[in-house]
């Protein structure tokens, strides 16, 4: 396994950070997770733009251009011969004393990136379909910054998992905010497609927006608002959206069914289009 730091591509095993890495310290750093099918990697642009907007909200000076960025991707996915997974991208602000404050101008930030082999299309969980439960969003303010400061999405996630299934559905007020590490969607009755609408209070999904577009594209409509749990629990269908993920039906929420337990037509049809759509771009 071969992985990328501070423009090497190394050994797995010979890949280290110094413990005065920022990452490290202050969790000071943002990354980003492309999929990658048929050796391919799906919507990267949007993945590389939501990165250098992440690193720019929080004054870390992005190291590459997006073409950059994409060839050490490709390098990276063709050395570890990777058909089908996710390539991992972080950003720090770099090695420096110890210090709150930003570290010397000209600190040069790390990074590294790193391959992970998945079955992302023919996921069996897919066909089952996911369970979730909903924890109190605990998060910061600014989530729309895909920050590693992910201490809270840690916990979440830990007790989906201590609850066997597979994904934690954070609120706030009442209402949904998204996914431990993914974008909450539910069809209502008469079959309109809600998602929550962007704002400091949730990542701006990409897999979301392609998503949006794909069912707009098909005639469906698409409305951009706030649900609660108790909405989401009456809903036709229910599924999340990410990177990983792609669209995945979600069949109980707390325990609950969700649109009879089985994933629903239309969550069925969103991944089709979504795979058709993966596959095609590349
Ligand atoms: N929301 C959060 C909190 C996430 O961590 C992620 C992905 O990791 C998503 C949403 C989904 O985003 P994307 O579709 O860009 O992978």
């Amino acid at each position: 396994r071969i992985v990328y730091v501070n423009g090497r591509f190394v050994p797995f095993e010979e890949a280290t950070i110094p413990i005065m890495d920022r990452g490290f310290l202050f969790a000071d750093g943002i990354y980003e997770v492309s999929a990658v099918l048929g050796g391919r990697l799906v919507d990267n642009a949007a993945h590389l733009a939501r990165l250098d907007r992440s690193l720019g909200e929080i004054g870390i000076r992005n190291p590459y251009d997006a073409a950059e960025w994409t060839r050490l991707e490709e390098e990276l996915v063709a050395r570890n011969g990777l058909a089908e997974g996710l390539v991992y991208m972080e950003v720090t602000r770099g090695v420096a004393e110890r210090d709150f404050a930003f570290p010397p101008e000209g600190t040069p930030p790390t990074v590294v990136m790193f391959t992970q082999a998945k079955t992302v299309a023919a996921n069996p969980l897919a066909e089952r379909g996911a369970k979730v439960i909903t924890v109190e969003d605990l998060r910061w303010k600014r989530r729309d910054i895909k920050s590693v400061a992910l201490l809270a999405q840690v916990l979440a996630k830990q007790q989906a998992a201590a609850a066997g299934v597979a994904e934690a559905w954070m609120h706030e007020d009442g209402l949904v905010t998204e996914g431990g590490s993914s974008t909450a969607f539910i069809i209502t009755q008469d079959g309109r497609v809600v998602t929550r609408p962007l704002s400091t209070a949730l990542l701006p999904g990409i897999t979301r927006r392609a998503v949006m577009r794909l069912a707009e594209e098909h005639g469906l409509t698409v409305e951009e608002r706030a649900f609660t749990v108790e909405e989401a629990l009456g809903a036709a269908e229910a599924f999340f959206t990410s990177a990983s993920a792609f669209v995945m039906p979600v069949i109980e929420i707390d325990g609950s069914r969700v649109g009879g337990g089985q994933p629903g037509p239309m969550t069925r049809r969103l991944r089709g289009l979504y795979l058709e759509m993966a596959a095609a771009a590349g």
